[in-house]
C-alpha cells in the first residue's frame, strides 16, 4: 500500500513537470494531465476503454499491429523508457491504455501494475554497449513497475505467461537510446498476440488456462522487475507453468532466431516445431554471459525461455537501435510463432 501511494506521488510529480510543454496527442495529454492533479492513477491508466464510451472493443484496436506499438514506444516523448523516469511513466500509460482497451483482466493491482523500488544507477559503457550498474547496491529509492494483464482461462489455477521488458536505457551520456529492437519489438509482439487472442475470445474461444501478458520493468538494470515478481508473485508461482519471454526479436534476417534458457526445458521442442512450421530456424544459444528475464525463474519449477533474433546484438544499446532496425516481416513472423506456441500450450 505504501509503495502504491509513493508511486502515485511519483506519477503526479512527473505529470506536473511535463504537462506544460507536452507535445503528446490530445488524448495522451489529457490522460497525463490527470497525473498532475488529485485523481488517483486509476483514472489515467485504467480509464481508456471504448473511445465512444461503450464497452465494445473497437475493431481498429483489435487489428492494431505490433509495429504501431514499436513506433509509439520509440517516440521522443517516451525518452527511451528508462526505469524510474517520466519516459517509464509514459510507457506505462501507453501499455495501460492498450490492455484496458482490450478489456484484459488485471493480474497486478487495480491498474494492472506491480510497483517496486530500484537502486540509483550509474552509467557505464562496456565493449561499446551502454549499461547500468547500481551506485549503492542496497539503496533502493526509485520506483519502477511491471504491468500484468491477461485473459482468464477455464482452469484459472493454471497460467502461462508471455512476457517482454518494456524499459530501455533512455537518455544516456547525452544521447537518446530509443530501444526499438530492445525491447519495443518484444512488447509489440506480445500486444499483437494478445489482440489476436482477444478477437478469438470474442468469437467464443476461451483458453484452457490463463494467458497473461507480463511487461517487465527495469530489465536493463539487472532484470529487477522479473526478479521482484518471482519474490513477490501476484500469481502463485505453483500455478505458472511457462514463461515465454521475447527480447530484441525483430532486427536482422527474417527467419533466424535463437533462444536462451537457464535449464533443460520441455518448451524447446514445442517452440522448435512451431518455428519450423512457420518456415523459420531457431537454435539454443549460450548467451555468452548475456541474460534476459527468463533467468529470474531459474530457481523455480517454471519452464522459462527467452526467444531473440539471431542478430539481437546488432546496434544493441546504442542510439542506432531505432525504428530503422526493425524488420517488419520478421516482426510479423515472430508474432505468428508466439501466437502458435500459445495456441498449443493454452487452448
Ligand atoms: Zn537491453
Amino acid at each position: 500500500m505504501n509503495t502504491r501511494r509513493t508511486f502515485i506521488k511519483f506519477l503526479s510529480f512527473f505529470g506536473a513537470l511535463i504537462v506544460p510543454w507536452t507535445i503528446l496527442p490530445q488524448k495522451w495529454s489529457q490522460s497525463l494531465s490527470l497525473l498532475a492533479g488529485k485523481p488517483s492513477i486509476k483514472l489515467d491508466i485504467a480509464q481508456a476503454e471504448g473511445a465512444d464510451g461503450s464497452d465494445r472493443i473497437a475493431t481498429e484496436i483489435l487489428g492494431k499491429k505490433g509495429f504501431e506499438d514499436i513506433q509509439a514506444l520509440c517516440q521522443v516523448d517516451m525518452q527511451g523508457r528508462r526505469a524510474g523516469t517520466i519516459g517509464q511513466t509514459r510507457a506505462l500509460v501507453y501499455l495501460g491504455e492498450q490492455v484496458r482497451e482490450l478489456q484484459l483482466e488485471s493480474f497486478g493491482d487495480e491498474n494492472y501494475l506491480q510497483t517496486f523500488a530500484i537502486p540509483v544507477m550509474e552509467e557505464r559503457v562496456i565493449n561499446g554497449r551502454a549499461l547500468f550498474r547500481p551506485k549503492q547496491v542496497n539503496a533502493a529509492s526509485v520506483l519502477a513497475a511491471n504491468l500484468l494483464a491477461g485473459i482468464k482461462g477455464m482452469n484459472q489455477n493454471e497460467t502461462i505467461i508471455i512476457s517482454a521488458h518494456y524499459d530501455h536505457l533512455g537518455m544516456y551520456q547525452g544521447e537518446l537510446h530509443r530501444g526499438a529492437n530492445d525491447n519495443a519489438s518484444g512488447v509489440g509482439c506480445i500486444l499483437e498476440v494478445m489482440r489476436r487472442l482477444v478477437q478469438e475470445s470474442l468469437a467464443g474461444a476461451t483458453p484452457r488456462v490463463n494467458v497473461v501478458a507480463a511487461f517487465w520493468g527495469a530489465e536493463e538494470m539487472g532484470f529487477l522487475g522479473s526478479k521482484y515478481f518471482v519474490k513477490n508473485p501476484t500469481i502463485p508461482l505453483s500455478n505458472i507453468k511457462t514463461v515465454i519471454n521475447f527480447d530484441t526479436i525483430a532486427a536482422g534476417s527474417k527467419e533466424e532466431f535463437i533462444f536462451w534458457t537457464p535449464k533443460d526445458n520441455p518448451l524447446t521442442e514445442i517452440i522448435n516445431n512451431v518455428v519450423q512450421r512457420n518456415g523459420a530456424k531457431i537454435e539454443k544459444d549460450d548467451g555468452k554471459g548475456h541474460k534476459s528475464d527468463d533467468s529470474s525463474f531459474l530457481d523455480t519449477q517454471i519452464s522459462a525461455i527467452t526467444v531473440l533474433s539471431r542478430e539481437w546484438l546488432w546496434n544493441n544499446h546504442t542510439p542506432e537501435d531505432d525504428i530503422t532496425v526493425i524488420n517488419q516481416e520478421k516482426l510479423e513472423l515472430a508474432c505468428d510463432i508466439l501466437y502458435d506456441v500459445v495456441k498449443e500450450l493454452a487452448y
